[in-house]
């Protein structure tokens, strides 16, 4: 599926010209025009990158950079910044920003696509793949096939897509509101007990061999492919560590007891204190 950009940029003709050089790129774009309104949409529409302008009225682009760094659901979130001519991007880079990559104004659409892409390629290598994987799952986008080991899996195309959301994904958990907007769409009128009904059904299928649950509930936070819970819901009582080792229930509502713990888009490289 499209990678969302969030473009942070006040000048509209620039907004304009951003947004046109991405989605004939094969992004889809979110647009704000300052950094509160970009803050709020990150909430809503969870970005997969933020080009963002050094330049903004009221909370400047640096500190846009500096609060994502520090908030857990965001702070692997990757970010462009963009400057002006004259704000050398190796004496910002010397400023701890925390951001990927740093582009001068002006520049050519073309160097803004590929820049974009060498992040994303770094970060989330599932966006350039014909053929995502997870554990022992399998999905063939060529094909429109999906495999768990030897076994192959049948989904609706709302499950497909679900679950292709989760693979580009790994590890990051989504709210059922994120869920709702990125694979049914935002123009839609739909409520989100769907989203639980569809990982419900989702669940189903995967599990349908008797593998284990690759598809972790976080209670009021949302949903994640999690390869430490796959490990350790396969071996109940087993496993390394004496609470993760439980297997995980459903609760009626949908999201059942569990914390956030590791952040996306890699595990987490502590051992999660639950
Ligand atoms: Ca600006």
């Amino acid at each position: 599926m499209k990678p969302v950009i969030l473009v942070v940029e006040d000048e509209p003709p620039l907004q304009k010209l951003l947004a046109y050089n991405l989605e004939a790129a094969g992004f889809a774009v979110v647009q704000a025009f300052d950094g509160e309104e970009a803050l709020t949409l990150i909430e809503e529409r969870a970005p997969d990158l933020i080009l963002l302008d050094w330049m903004l009225p009221q909370i400047s682009g640096l500190e846009v950079c500096r609060r994502l760094r520090r908030r857990p659901d965001t702070s692997r979130l990757p970010i462009i910044m963009l400057t002006a001519r004259g704000e050398e991007p190796d004496r910002l880079r010397g400023l701890d920003t925390g951001a990927d990559d740093f582009i001068t104004k002006p520049f050519s659409p073309a160097e803004l696509v590929a820049r974009i892409r060498a992040v994303l390629r770094r970060v989330r290598p599932a966006f350039a793949e014909q053929l995502l994987s997870f554990h022992d799952l399998r999905m063939d986008l060529a094909a429109h096939r999906v495999f768990r080991g030897e076994r192959e899996v049948h989904l609706s195309p709302t499950e497909f897509r679900l679950l292709r959301h989760f693979l580009e994904h790994p590890g990051r958990v989504f709210s059922r509101a994120q869920l709702l907007d990125r694979v049914w769409g935002s123009d839609l009128e739909i409520e989100l007990r769907t989203v639980d009904a569809t990982i419900r059904r989702l669940r189903r299928a995967l599990n349908a061999g008797g593998e284990s649950d690759l598809l972790r509930t976080i209670r009021a936070e949302g949903y994640s492919l999690d390869r430490k819970h796959a490990a350790t819901s396969a071996e109940p009582g087993g496993g390394e560590g004496g609470a993760d080792a439980e297997p995980e229930r459903e609760e009626p509502g949908g999201l059942s007891a569990r914390s956030a713990g590791d952040s996306w888009p890699y595990p987490s490289p502590r051992p999660a204190a639950e």
